[in-house]
């Protein structure tokens, strides 16, 4: 099968909407021609995987389409914007119409849910990877961004934190993953409708915003420099997997030391959840908008003023700054 008849498979496959009029021109010329909706911005992130690096060796094609799609969707999520149109750019070890099908079943479940379009793309024979370009819009003065956060704010979290990290590092050991875990590492949830819906709030309620991929502690960290701010974390509000399993005092080595759910939904990554800061005068209105998409969110810390840099620090259910362990977490002590 040649590489236009491939494309062609993957446009019915995981095309999403057949006709959109935003799309002067789709796949088939040397670009796509595409019109905003007056008024917004046009919102653009991109993300590639690399087979063995951001996804196992034993996911499915269907499995690494979802996550193309999914992890692009959690930063237009981060945003606030609406999704709309999407860019593949493919790398493929053969010309497997098999993986084509499987990876656009995949793609097309995210695809149809949020109405996106492909509308291009690029096909290469080499390594497997995966390329998204995720396009959307929002309203320009309400995009959410890293910026803003503001001594006082409070932090919250949508979902739950550090299954996929769970379930991850049970992969290595070579144990058999938690199934709410794995679930959650396989097929991760973008909070779409939470940060559309918190974009479109008046009065803006949220004073800054990231989706948690590359471990909590570390994208807060983000949130910190680009605000001028410091955080709080409370441990022990941390929402993690499976409510109740947290290991008791008894089964950990020290009374002190963080119990693994806990460092998992610290330092994890593969989250896909939205951190959020809010001004104290608008949580309720948060949680409000929250409840009206389905979301749960937790209020987990605090942002306070900086010392020397900007920086996250986590603490136990005794206010002492004992949970962070000491390897992999110095760099935000
Ligand atoms: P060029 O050689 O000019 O870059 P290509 O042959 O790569 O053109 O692409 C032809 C058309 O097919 C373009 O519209 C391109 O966007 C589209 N296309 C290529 N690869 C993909 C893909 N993986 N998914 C969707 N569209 C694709
Ligand atoms: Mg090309």
């Amino acid at each position: 099968m040649n590489e236009f008849a491939l494309i062609e498979r993957l446009r019915l496959r995981a095309g999403g909407v057949r006709r959109d009029d935003s799309v002067l021109l789709g796949i088939g010329d040397d670009a796509a021609l595409l019109t905003v909706t007056p008024g917004t911005a046009l919102v653009v992130c991109t993300d590639t995987l690399v087979a063995g690096r951001h996804f196992p060796e034993d996911f499915s094609p269907a499995d690494i389409g979802y996550r193309a799609l999914a992890v692009n969707l959690s930063d237009l999520a981060a945003m606030g914007a609406r999704p709309r149109w999407y860019q593949l750019a493919l790398t493929l070890p053969e010309a497997d119409a098999n993986f084509i099908d499987d990876c656009a079943e995949g793609l097309a479940t995210l695809a149809d849910a949020h109405n996106l379009v492909l509308t291009g793309g690029d096909m290469t024979a080499g390594p497997l990877s995966l390329t998204v370009t995720l396009m959307g819009e929002v309203s320009s003065a309400n995009a959410l961004t890293r910026a803003g956060a503001k001594v006082g704010d409070r932090i919250l979290v949508s979902g739950t934190l550090g299954g996929p990290g769970q379930a991850l590092a049970a992969r290595l050991a070579g144990c058999a993953p938690d199934p709410e875990c794995e679930a959650r590492f396989r097929r991760p949830v973008p909070r779409v409708a939470l940060g559309m819906a918190l974009a479109a709030a008046h009065p803006r309620p949220v004073s800054a915003a990231i989706d948690v991929s590359d471990g909590l502690a570390q994208d807060l960290t983000h949130i910190c420099r680009a605000s001028g701010v410091s955080m709080r974390i409370d441990a022990a509000r941390l929402p993690v997997p499976g409510a109740g399993k947290r290991a008791s005092d008894e089964g950990r080595a020290h009374k002190n030391a963080p119990d693994e759910a806990c460092l998992a939904a610290l330092s994890g990554g593969d989250d896909y959840e939205l951190a959020l800061t809010v001004p104290a005068a608008r949580l309720a209105q948060v949680l409000a908008v929250a409840a009206s998409v389905g979301c749960p969110l937790t209020e987990i810390g605090e942002v306070v003023p900086v010392a020397e840099l900007p920086k996250v620090s986590v603490f136990d259910a005794n206010g002492a700054a004992a949970m962070l362990p000491t390897t992999g977490f110095q760099h935000f002590a």
